[in-house]
Order: C-alpha cells, then sequence, then structure tokens
C-alpha cells in the first residue's frame, strides 16, 4: 500500500537588500568586509537620544521592484513598529519592522501573502560573549508565502526562482547568509511546525525532508506532531526542538514615534516599474518561441542571468560571423559541456570570467567538426586559464581533427603493425577486434581522426 501524505510548506525569506548605507543611518552596509564595530554610529548602536533618519529610499525601491517582479500589490502607507525582545545583538531592544508594503502577489503557483522591511540585529557570538553590530540596521525584507508549496522540491524551485529575480533586479545581497529562510511544513492538515533561521536552499530542502519523515513516523507511532519551532542543523541535516513558540502579544508591538510613515505612490510604482529589466520568467518564454528552444534548456539559461546573455551573445556573434547554427545547439552546448566545467569548479558564468567571443570561437570549431567532444573539452578547460584564444590551444595541444588521408593512413599503418596478434583475431572471425584496433588508431591520433574513415582505411588493408 503506498502511504500518500499531503504536505504543506510556506516560506518565510529574509533577504538582505543590496544598498549602500543601512536602513536609518548613513553607515555603509559592507559589514563583512571591515573590522568588528566600525561601520556604527550613535543611530544603529541605539545610543540614548539618537533619533533615526528617515527610511532609506534606495531600500524601498528595491522592496517595491521585488514586489512588482511578484506581482504584489502595495498598500499606499505603512508605518515602523518596534517589535521588542531582548538579546545581545539588538542593542535598542526592539527590532523596528514595518507593517505589510506588498501584498497578495504571486510567484508561478505560490501565492506571496505580504513584504516587508526592516532592520537586521548585530551580531553575537554565543561562546564568544563578543557582538558586532556593523550588521545592526542593515535593510532586510521579509517575504511571506501562502503555504502553497507541496514537497521539499517545490520550496527548491520556489527559491530558485526568488534568486534569480533577486539577480535580475540587482536588489539582493549577493554574499553567503544574505538569504535566510524559516520554513513551516504540516502535514495531512495536521499542526505546523517552524524550522527557523536556513541560511542555504540546499538546507532548506534537506531540513524539509527531515521534518516530513519525522512527522510522518510520530503520527505512525500513534503520536501527535507538536506546534514548535525547530532549529536546523546543518552539519546533521536534521531538526532540534528549539523553544515554545512566541505568540505575537510577546512582542509588544509599537508604532515607532521616530520614524514617520512610509508613504507609497502610485507614480512611485509606475517609475519603477517602467525601469525593470525582463524578468526570468519572460524570458524563458522567448528564449522558446524566438529561438525554438526547449522549455527545460530555456528555464535552465535564464536561472543564471549571465548564462542567459551569453546564450545571446554567442548566437549573435554566430549570426554576424554569416554563419547559422541552430539556436537549441548552442542551448545544448552551454548546458551540457560548459556548465559541467562549471559545476566542476563550483564557479557561476561571471565568476569565470570566461571570454564570450572565445566560447563563440570554440564552439563554432567543434560544431564544425574540427574538433572531437574530447578535444573541444580540453581547450574548453584551457580556456579557463584565460591567455590564449581556443585555435591557438587547439593548435598548440595539436587536437584540431585532420582530414588529410595520408597521415590518418600513416597512423593506421603503424598500429597494424603493432597490432598484428588483434588482426589475426579479428580474421579468424572476432568481429569485436575490429572496433578495438579502431581505437588504438584514435587514442594514437589524440581523437583527430575520424572513425568512419579509419574504419574504411584498416578494411581496405587487412583481407579476411
Ligand atoms: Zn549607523
Amino acid at each position: 500500500m503506498v502511504i500518500m501524505t499531503e504536505i504543506m510548506v510556506g516560506l518565510e525569506i529574509h533577504v538582505q537588500l543590496k544598498t549602500n548605507s543601512k536602513l536609518f543611518c548613513s553607515c555603509p552596509t559592507n559589514y563583512r568586509d571591515v573590522e568588528p564595530n566600525t561601520n556604527i554610529c550613535p543611530i544603529c548602536t541605539g545610543q540614548p537620544g539618537a533619533k533615526p533618519l528617515g527610511l532609506n529610499k534606495h531600500a524601498l525601491e528595491q522592496l517595491i521592484k521585488i514586489g512588482i517582479a511578484l506581482k504584489c500589490e502595495f498598500n499606499n502607507t505603512s508605518v515602523i513598529q518596534r517589535k521588542h525582545y531582548f538579546y545581545p545583538d539588538l542593542p535598542t531592544g526592539y527590532q523596528r519592522t514595518s507593517k505589510p508594503i506588498g501584498i497578495n502577489g504571486k510567484l508561478g503557483n505560490v501565492r506571496i501573502r505580504e513584504i516587508h522591511i526592516e532592520e537586521d540585529p548585530g551580531r553575537y557570538e554565543l561562546r564568544l560573549g563578543t557582538v558586532d553590530y556593523n550588521r545592526a540596521n542593515v535593510p532586510l525584507i521579509e517575504i511571506v508565502t501562502e503555504p502553497d508549496m507541496k514537497s521539499p522540491a517545490d520550496a527548491r524551485v520556489f527559491l530558485e526562482e526568488l534568486e534569480a529575480i533577486l539577480n535580475y533586479l540587482d536588489a539582493g545581497r549577493d554574499e553567503p547568509g544574505s538569504m535566510r529562510v524559516d520554513a513551516n511544513i504540516s502535514i495531512d492538515g495536521g499542526t505546523r511546525v517552524e524550522v527557523k533561521n536556513i541560511n542555504s536552499f540546499k538546507g532548506v530542502y534537506d531540513a524539509l525532508m527531515y521534518e516530513v519523515i519525522r512527522q510522518q513516523n510520530v503520527i505512525r507511532r500513534g503520536g501527535k506532531v507538536q506546534m514548535e519551532t525547530r532549529h536546523f542543523d546543518e552539519s546533521t541535516g536534521s531538526t532540534i526542538s528549539m523553544r515554545k513558540k512566541e505568540t505575537e502579544e510577546d512582542y509588544r508591538y509599537l508604532p515607532d514615534p521616530d520614524v514617520p510613515p512610509i508613504q507609497i505612490s502610485g507614480d512611485m510604482i509606475q517609475e519603477l516599474k517602467e525601469k525593470m529589466p525582463e524578468l526570468p520568467r519572460a524570458k524563458a518564454e522567448r528564449f522558446e518561441t524566438h529561438y525554438k528552444i526547449k522549455p527545460d534548456d530555456a528555464w535552465i539559461l535564464v536561472m543564471e542571468m549571465e548564462i542567459a546573455k551569453l546564450f545571446e551573445e554567442m548566437i549573435y556573434n554566430i549570426e554576424s560571423q554569416g554563419e547559422f547554427i541552430e539556436a537549441q545547439k548552442v542551448a545544448s552546448w552551454i548546458r551540457g559541456p560548459l556548465k559541467k566545467q562549471l559545476n566542476y569548479r563550483k564557479m557561476t558564468f561571471a565568476e569565470s570570467q570566461l571570454n564570450t567571443s572565445w566560447l563563440t570561437e570554440l564552439f563554432v570549431m567543434f560544431n564544425k567538426g574540427e574538433l572531437s567532444d574530447r578535444g573541444m573539452e580540453q581547450v574548453l578547460i584551457a580556456l579557463f586559464e584565460k591567455k590564449k584564444g581556443p585555435k591557438e590551444i587547439a593548435n598548440e595541444l595539436q587536437l584540431i581533427k585532420t582530414n588529410d588521408l595520408s597521415e590518418i593512413e600513416r597512423y593506421v599503418d603503424e598500429t597494424l603493425e603493432s597490432q598484428q596478434k588483434a588482426i589475426e583475431d579479428y580474421l579468424s572471425g572476432n568481429e569485436k577486434t575490429l572496433n578495438f584496433i579502431v581505437g588504438q588508431v584514435i587514442k594514437a591520433t589524440r581523437g583527430r581522426v575520424d572513425s568512419k574513415v579509419v574504419k574504411e582505411l584498416i578494411l581496405k588493408k587487412i583481407k579476411r
């Protein structure tokens, strides 16, 4: 019997916005690159009498752009509230957090409940007892979804698209830990469990998988899933019960009298709408219809903005050289051999700094049959050194395929001479030995010859 479990997953995603200055003061936000407690001032360290500046306008614009991408409606006004709790990373004793700004959005099949803005707390090192306020007051948004994801894989797909959108908008800080996720999950209409502070997408998937199995086991043993908050331990891939969940009253939300209400005008939204770039979903649809490439290839290309750009530039380069190559071949090559090398190096395309013209040149050579699969791969690997172009590399490594029959014949003769036993074997009826001999010739030429040509030559030379 197959047991079907109905899974409901909702996410709360904290994204650090890409801004130069903090949310309520003019301190810089590059908290990772500097000594502890150097990007600080009386405002972001909550000193007596220090009053916040007005809300960082750029941060608000970034939030609205993200809201537009997520098809949100916008409230005309919003207030900043003080959310009270006591912890060493919070010098004021409260976190400033707005009421919802964007509401009722959607990404794919997942409804977005709301987006609001807040300040990041500082960083407290529990074991050392030290605190660093460089991060305090860095602008953060929280995106809250409805529980519309039906599996851990759904959550991963959603987050991948969201990350791509943030890159396209240049709105999220592009570094580890800049996106933190709280996931809530319930199975078979049972109690909701929240898993806090997951720092990577893989972590979200692992934490949810762990919870599905854990909750199924509780139910199978006749128990009841407790409503609780759990902590995800990345090293063991498990979740651990943390504490009883605080209720909203515990935080004593109060409007902050020091910050005027946020105004979001229709003009402001319209102006930002006009500046929106083409987003991943729209780009994928255009790639499919315009270039006639497969939907799943289009999706993979657009998930990395720089890869999508590479694809279109390669096609443009090829066409402007008066060549014609099907776009699908370019897409397959990027998704296949190129992505393989990037993944192996754990690099994004942007990080690789590979030269687009050189990649186009290599691809054209390969497509014309001047390089074997293996030869192409070797040139590609050498391109990561960024010193020479593909033609030069291919010549130096002697990888260009040869059509020179007398040269191929020479390799065949040499091989046949050293493979007398294999020839006898073949002549006495073992057909498979022929492929072995062909392989030996190709090996001797380092993949520079066509196996069909070699086979024909061998057959001409050995008579049965
Ligand atoms: Zn400051």
